[in-house]
């Protein structure tokens, strides 16, 4: 059987002028992808094939060239962000590099660069242990590391070492070396990310040193006010006790008379002043002991009222004391560092009132607490020193001390004391109108205050 011979292809020559004006406009169309209208797509009416072929392969072309321009576009824009991700990781101060699973360098920031003392160039592609450069032996025990982690696939995080730079100068390192993995979760390099904390650990160093300098200081602080205090003290009584003789013998002048009132009064005014020094030091050196115990709380507040009663007859203030019936017979407390907070509110209260009262109140706030209060009608305290006055040496006015005597301890100590007993102090004032301190403290001895071992 003789084959059928192909049909042979029509000749230009049998083109109808329609099918011309039909290769004409898709050579226009052409002319438009030239000016850069790539998304064109020709169509044609004519049944001519040749004309159909054209406007076949034209679509064909245009299709793939729009597919390679895409394909442009993302590995551009891959670049793009690459060259940028290498800016920002370039910017960093830590060292930062990877290594693939035979050591050598895929990627390495600038930081990294000048501490190992090289070029990016030099050491792309390389095992850095492999080139000259002045780290030798810091870069062969990376290579090693690199290696080790890429077979066992386990990170090393955290880990604080201490490296020399190039001119043997120690830095301390704060590291991570990360595997990463492909998509089949096989390791593909290596990231190590060292940061500098040189300076850190000097400045945490030196800060330790301060501490314990400090500390030191504290300590022989508290020894001097201690060994002052006593040395102070004992001279002191001695006074008292002689001025307290001819006080009592009465053979003195009246002017010897008011002199003696005078030195008795400013030793006992001495006296107190050492001993809030005292305590506010052993305070703030945690050397004070809350000894906790049952005590009759109302006994406790007359044996107060009563010894302030005649100081403050003597200013014609009256000094009223509230007990209100809701309040326990007993409670735990320090009887000896509550009558201290009681003494303090008392002795400001009848300092700074010169007309009207004096209150002292205790009563029960809720099923764990108790307040005492003490309100006066005096001075009062203007709201811009309300919270000043409970720190150490702080009075409202200059010029107070003079007027007022006092060091601006009290309100101190009586802050720091309820504060360690699980209470608190707070104060309402108002200037000219008068001022009342309450002091809230729990019932019992509260369970986180747990007693010392013995
Ligand atoms: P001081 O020994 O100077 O009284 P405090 O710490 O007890 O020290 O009190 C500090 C300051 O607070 C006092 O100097 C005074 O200015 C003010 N202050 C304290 N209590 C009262 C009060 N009841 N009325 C008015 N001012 C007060």
């Amino acid at each position: 059987m003789t084959p059928t011979p192909p049909s042979p292809l029509p000749s230009p020559a049998d083109l109808a002028s329609t099918d011309l004006a039909e290769v004409e406009r898709i050579a226009d169309a052409l002319g438009q992808v030239v000016l850069g209208d790539f998304d064109l797509t020709v169509q044609t009416t004519s049944k001519h094939p040749i004309v159909q072929k054209l406007a076949l392969m034209v679509n064909f072309t245009l299709a793939s060239v729009r597919q390679t321009m895409e394909q442009n576009e993302r590995v551009e824009s891959a670049l793009k962000s690459q060259m940028f991700l290498m800016q920002l990781i370039d910017l960093q101060t830590d060292l930062i590099f990877t290594l693939d699973t035979e050591g050598r360098t895929v990627l390495i920031n600038k930081a990294a660069c000048d501490f190992l003392g090289v070029y990016p160039e030099q050491v792309m592609g390389q095992r850095p242990s492999d080139i000259d450069h002045p780290q030798k032996r810091l870069a062969q025990a990376v290579v090693e590391t690199a290696r080790r982690i890429a077979s066992t696939g386990k990170p090393m995080l955290n880990l604080e070492q201490r490296v020399p730079d190039r001119d043997g100068k120690v830095h301390w390192f704060k590291s991570n070396f990360v595997p990463v993995m492909d998509d089949q979760y096989r390791v593909t390099q290596v990231l190590f990310v060292m940061s500098d904390v040189t300076e850190l650990r000097e400045a945490a160093h030196e800060m330790g040193v301060m501490v314990n300098d400090l500390q030191q200081a504290l300590k022989f602080k508290d020894q001097f006010m201690a060994v002052m205090s006593h040395e102070l003290r004992t001279p002191l009584n001695a006074i008292l006790g002689f001025t307290g003789i001819a006080l009592m013998t009465g053979d003195a002048s009246s002017q010897m008379q008011r002199m003696l009132e005078r030195i008795d009064f400013n030793a006992r005014r001495l006296v107190s002043l050492i001993n809030d020094v005292l305590d506010l030091s052993r305070i703030n050196a945690g050397r004070i002991d809350i000894l906790w115990e049952r005590v009759t709380i109302r006994e406790l507040a007359q044996a107060w009222h009563d010894s302030f009663l005649p100081r403050a007859t003597a200013k014609g203030v009256q000094l009223v004391l509230d007990i209100a019936p809701d309040l326990p017979e007993t409670l735990e407390t320090d009887p000896d560092r509550l009558t201290q907070i009681a003494n303090n509110l008392l002795t400001n209260a009848t300092k700074f009132t010169e007309k009207g009262s004096v209150t002292l109140s205790l009563r029960r706030l809720d099923e764990a607490r108790w307040a005492l209060t003490v309100r006066d009608t005096g001075i009062g305290i203007s709201e811009a020193y309300q919270t000043a006055i409970f720190e150490e040496f702080r009075q409202v006015e200059a010029g107070m001390q003079s007027k007022y005597g006092g060091a601006g301890l009290g309100l101190s100590i009586v802050q720091k004391l309820c504060v360690l007993m699980g209470g608190q102090i707070a104060v309402q004032s108002k200037l000219g109108e008068g001022s009342t301190f309450t002091a809230s403290l729990p019932l019992s001895r509260p369970a986180l205050i747990a007693p010392k071992e013995a």
